[in-house]
Parts: C-alpha cells; structure tokens; sequence
C-alpha cells in the first residue's frame, strides 16, 4: 500500500532532515515543497519580477516549468532544466520566498504541482512544508507538526549558515515565520489531526526514531 506522510512547522525544526532519513528509513520518496518556493522565487528574482507586486508575480507565476526529484538520497530541483539547488539558498531568496509564497496564483499552482508528485510516488512519500497536512494533503495517513523553541531554533539555523550570528538569524525566522503564519491562503498551521513534536529537547536521531515509530503504528 502507499503511505504518504506530512511533516510541517517552521524553519529550524529540523524538518527537512527529518523528512529525509524517515523518507530513506521507510524506502518512501521525498518532497521538499519549501525548495519549489524558493525555486519560483528565484525565477522572479532571476527575470526581473518585482516580488512585492502581487500581480506580477501571479501573472508570470506559470511560466517557470520547476522538477523536484524525489530521492530521499539525492533529492534535486531545476528550474527550466538548470540545477537550481545552489542558486535557492542564497539570503536574497530566503528574505523573498515569503511574500512569492503568499501570492494565491503561485499556491494554487505549486499545490497542484505537489499532488501529482504525491499521487504518482511509488510506495508513498514524505512532503515536507507548511500547508501539506491542512491544504495540500489533507488525507495523509500521518500529519507531524514539528516545533522548538525560537531559540533554538535560530541556533540550528546558524550551524548550518556557519558565521552568520545567532541573534540575526533569529530575528529573520521570527519575520519570515510570522509573514508565513498570516498569509490569507494556507498558512503554515497544525493540521487538527497532525501530531506535534516539540523537537527542542530532542538530538536528530531521537526524532527521526519517533517519526519512524508513528508510521509504522
Ligand atoms: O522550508 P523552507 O524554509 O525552505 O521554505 C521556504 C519558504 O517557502 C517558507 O518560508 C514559506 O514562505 C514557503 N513555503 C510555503 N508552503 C510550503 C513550504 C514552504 O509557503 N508548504
């Protein structure tokens, strides 16, 4: 049978990581839905779209053609046929990635985008993101929502941006997070039915375990 799993929260939960070794753990496939954001964020970015111009953005929302590859392994992204993974984390992305997600154009399209690669995975799949248990995949056999502390939170976050100082980094999260929880179209939110996890007190391996362990209930 296929399983499909959702896992959501916001950034610095750990989420992607934990996406990814239960998707490898459980030989499901893997989606990051917050990299084909920041892919179509970067295509704006890239032909001169003004991000803050609503219309804009909805007009040109479907022309960039995006390709996420669904190996836990070796998970990919390209935009228009070029390798996109490097060009997506960039800090100019990350601080626009909140106002192009917001525009209802780009969701609908990308929703649409992440139920085909959902419906067509062999054995099932894990999609990370925001919406995916309340909007995207409302029928998923397990919604996690994934928590921590601001604090640490930003800590995770500047690990893995080494140098980048803790208090900046915290303070970009809190903004984009808020901008991310307000939007009028699915919003990052706890699904009624998702399990929360507060991953604060807990090593990488103590969540993944935990995920593990849900699925196979
Ligand atoms: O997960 P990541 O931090 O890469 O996501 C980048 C951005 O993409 C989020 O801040 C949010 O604006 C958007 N996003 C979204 N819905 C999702 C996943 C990501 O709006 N399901």
């Amino acid at each position: 049978e296929t399983v499909i799993v959702a896992i959501d929260g916001p950034s610095g939960t750990g989420k992607s990581s934990t996406s990814k070794a239960v998707a490898a753990k459980l030989g499901l496939s893997y989606l990051d839905t917050g990299a084909q954001y920041r892919a179509i964020t970067w295509w704006m970015i890239s032909n001169g779209v003004d991000v803050d111009d609503a219309d804009a953005v909805a007009n040109a929302a479907a022309k960039p053609d995006i390709v996420s590859g669904t190996d836990p392994a070796r998970p990919t992204i390209t935009v228009d046929g070029a390798d996109a993974a490097g060009p997506i984390r960039t800090e100019e992305v990350t601080s626009k990635v909140s106002a192009v997600s917001a525009v209802p154009e780009v969701r609908a399209l990308i929703t649409e985008l992440q139920r085909t690669i959902a419906k067509n995975a062999e054995g099932g799949i894990v999609v990370e993101g925001r919406d995916i248990g309340t909007t995207v995949l409302p029928d998923a056999d397990l919604k996690i929502f994934l928590t921590a502390s601001p604090e640490a939170r930003a800590a995770r976050r500047s690990g893995e941006l080494k140098g980048v100082d803790v208090a900046a980094t915290q303070q970009a999260l809190i903004k984009r997070d808020a901008a991310d929880s307000s939007r009028k179209t699915s919003p990052l939110a706890k699904a009624d039915d998702a399990v929360e996890v507060d991953t604060t007190d807990l090593t990488l391996d103590q969540v993944i375990e935990c995920v593990v362990t849900l699925v196979e209930e």
